[in-house]
């Protein structure tokens, strides 16, 4: 009687669409008064809130 390999995790979790995974995204960093873009910095994904994985719906 052959023991049954337990099969390959399969990747449940969907990747985040919006950081495709990495769980951050480059936000504008906005400064003075006009608001002028200074630069882009990695924020934390809210779309996942960092885990770069999809919420299930
Ligand atoms: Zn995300």
């Amino acid at each position: 009687m052959a023991a049954r390999k337990p099969s390959a995790r399969k990747p449940t979790a969907k990747k985040c669409p919006a950081c495709k995974g990495s769980g951050e995204v480059a936000v504008s960093v906005r400064v003075g008064r006009k608001r002028r873009v200074a630069g882009q910095q990695t924020g934390l994904c809210l779309g996942c809130l960092g885990t770069g994985e999809a919420a299930t719906d």
